[in-house]
């Protein structure tokens, strides 16, 4: 059966061409796109049909922002209309620094405000880990420290107005305490996973799909998780602009002799003679390199 209004709903959750729709009041209903693109993603805001005890997906509204992620061969969209991007990294094990900074430039593209989370600061190696974030806080992205295992009442403390009225998306590579980060902040996490995963077929107890779950019932503040995702998608990013998004190098590419220097090779590269004086850190120059020739061999 179909017929009369459009109703309208958040995408919660997302799996193919299933997603979980909440409607204002908080009722859901699994809904499928139409035809064989599944291009509605997490944190959409769409237009459906009742079609039997299902929807059907009329219209995505227009997105402020779109991220993706970087799977094996391509990249995708997975998430849309976010506030805030969170990384979270840890004392112990160590973070992969490309993860990080890719992070932090597909949200500057995305214009999305970007945090880092550091966990883990009750083991002896907080103060080096501090240490390696200084370019970070340098750059002005803000650094915050929290044991969500050791000390959760504190760590609820720093998390909770840094999530409040915003919709999070939480960045956090595998043993850096993401899943004790959700389950502090959304005791009913596993539940509503479950919920979600199996209206979409997803299979109980795997969480493959990527979440939105509301920490306050006004529905005002959300964390978004996105399970197994590693590394941002950039390819919409031109090489030649990858300066603009990180902070560190652009602040002495005003210098370069050439106006489209490229930082790599070029004489009187004025982001290469700040490496030298010490003023960017190698790791990032490095990471630079990388990011450069990636997106010049994936041109399309
Ligand atoms: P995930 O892989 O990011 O989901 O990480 P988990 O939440 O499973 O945590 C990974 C490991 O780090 C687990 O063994 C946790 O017990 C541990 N862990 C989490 N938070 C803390 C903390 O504040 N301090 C310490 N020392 N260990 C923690
Ligand atoms: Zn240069």
């Amino acid at each position: 059966m179909t017929g009369g209004a459009a109703a309208t709903g958040l995408v919660v959750g997302a799996h193919g061409r299933h997603v979980m729709v909440e409607a204002e009041g908080g009722v859901r209903t699994r809904c499928h796109t139409r035809g064989k693109k599944s291009d509605c993603v997490v944190g959409d805001r769409v237009e459906w049909q009742r079609a039997g005890d299902e929807g059907v997906i009329e219209r995505i509204a227009e997105r402020r922002n779109l991220l993706f992620r970087q799977d094996e061969v391509r990249s995708k969209s997975f998430a849309a209309n976010l506030d805030q991007l969170m990384v979270l990294v840890a004392v112990e094990p160590m973070y992969a620094e490309t993860q990080l900074t890719r992070a932090l430039i597909a949200a500057d593209t995305a214009g999305i405000p970007a945090v880092i989370v550091l966990n883990k600061v009750d083991l002896p190696g907080a103060g080096a880990a501090r240490e390696r974030l200084a370019p970070y806080r340098a750059m002005g992205v803000a650094v915050h420290e929290v044991s969500l295992k050791a000390d959760g009442a504190a760590a609820i403390a720093v998390l909770t107005p840094l999530l409040a009225g915003r919709a999070t998306l939480v960045l956090g590579p595998s043993g850096m305490g993401k899943s004790t980060m959700i389950n502090r902040m959304v005791p009913s996490a596993a539940a509503q996973v479950g919920e979600i995963s199996q209206a979409l077929n997803t299979g109980r107890h795997t969480t493959t799909t990527t979440t939105w779950y509301w920490l306050d019932p006004a529905r005002s503040s959300a964390l978004i998780d996105s399970p197994g995702f590693q590394n941002f998608g950039l390819r919409q990013l031109d090489a030649a602009a990858l300066t603009q998004h990180m902070p560190d190098l652009r602040k002495h590419a005003g210098a370069c002799r050439f106006y489209n220097c490229s930082h790599l090779h070029e004489p009187g590269c004025g982001v290469r003679e700040a490496l030298e004086r010490g003023e960017i850190s190698p790791s990032r120059y490095r990471i630079y390199q990388e990011l450069h020739e990636e997106l010049s061999a994936t041109r399309y």
